[in-house]
């Protein structure tokens, strides 16, 4: 069996892809991994699988894929970048795309860059993933692996660990995450997604302050946030973790620009580093069309934003910054 796995956002891990490979190697195929492929030489290959993990990349798996199956190859397509656009896909391929985790080789063992210890996320309370507005969510972790967690405990630790809501996971699988990991004596470890302000308690520190962490990381997406994420910085302090260590993500365009540049200004005054995001929803699905946006928000002001949000927001205010970008 000859397989051809393309990851289409190459240059970024694909996790999914990379058990998919050892899943079927471990099956005796031979196995080629790329980024896309030259349409006259896919029928060397049996199988060709297709992988997005971000929405704008759905449309050049989309198009790979119909030169597959146009050469009669036996075609899968997924990853998380497919949940927005499933009736797309099927309308495009007639295929009905993976985006969940893939039970085949969701466990495949073998050592890899990221690992996820848990699936799912409870936090009923996030607007980003359970909308109270009947909006669609931006956040895809609930619909995709569920609104109760999986754990897992048999796999081998990795230095980025993705897990989406730590803080909420069971205090003893935490304790095993932590214990698993320092066994690696990685020299630094990077809690990826890392913990919500809303689920942070003064253990989940204890916990995790054991790690050499890069950064504590956690969200500050929405004004009404504010308190929990005050309290979060508290806790810390009280351990001696001073707020320079803290990257705090903070999602641009959800709120009106005025509540966004309150939580910038706000990161920046508690001396912690913020990490502002854009809002990109799931279904978008091209760099090239314009992005649907909220409130006041257009995709140039928001690219702006999250340029002054990231790198100059701590020496230059927001109404400061708009004539040089007007001028851009
Ligand atoms: S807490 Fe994080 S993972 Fe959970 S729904 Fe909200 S944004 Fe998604």
């Amino acid at each position: 069996m000859r397989v051809l796995l393309v990851n289409c956002s190459h240059p970024s891990y694909n996790l999914g892809m990379e058990k998919a490979r050892r899943w079927w190697e471990r099956q005796g195929a031979e196995v080629w991994y790329a980024k896309s492929f030259e349409p006259l030489l896919v029928s060397n290959y049996d199988v060709v699988w297709l992988s997005a993990i971000f929405s704008w990349d759905v449309l050049e798996l989309c198009r790979l894929a119909r030169i597959a199956l146009d050469a009669k190859r036996k075609v899968e397509v997924g990853g998380p970048g497919t949940f927005g656009a499933v009736q797309f896909i099927i309308q495009e391929l007639g295929l009905l795309p993976q985006f969940k985790p893939d039970s085949r080789f969701e466990k495949e063992p073998g050592e890899y860059l990221y690992v996820f210890w848990s699936r799912g996320c409870p936090a009923k309370n996030c607007s980003l993933g359970y909308p109270r507005d009947g909006r669609p969510p931006v956040c895809s972790v609930p619909e995709m692996e569920g609104s109760k967690y999986t754990l897992y405990t048999d796999i081998e630790p990795a230095r980025v660990i993705a897990d989406n809501n730590l803080s909420a996971v069971p205090r003893s699988h935490q304790e095993l995450i932590v214990e698993r990991t320092l066994t690696k004596a990685f020299p630094s470890v990077d809690a990826n997604s890392g913990f919500e302000p809303h689920s942070m308690r003064p253990w989940v520190i204890d916990i995790w302050k054991r790690l050499p962490l890069v950064a504590w990381r956690f969200a500050y997406d929405e004004v009404g946030e504010r308190d929990k994420v005050l309290a979060t910085l508290e806790m810390l302090k009280a351990v001696g973790i001073r707020p320079y260590r803290c990257h705090i993500y903070c999602l641009a365009g959800n709120e009106p620009l005025e509540d966004c540049i309150q939580r910038v200004n706000e990161i920046n005054q508690w001396k912690a580093y913020a990490i502002v995001q854009r809002r990109r929803p799931l279904n978008w699905l091209s760099k090239k069309h314009p992005l649907p946006c909220l409130h006041d928000w257009t995709e140039r002001k928001l690219i702006d934003f999250q340029r002054w949000g990231n790198r100059l927001a701590k020496g230059i205010p927001w109404n400061e910054y708009i004539p040089n970008y007007r001028e851009s």
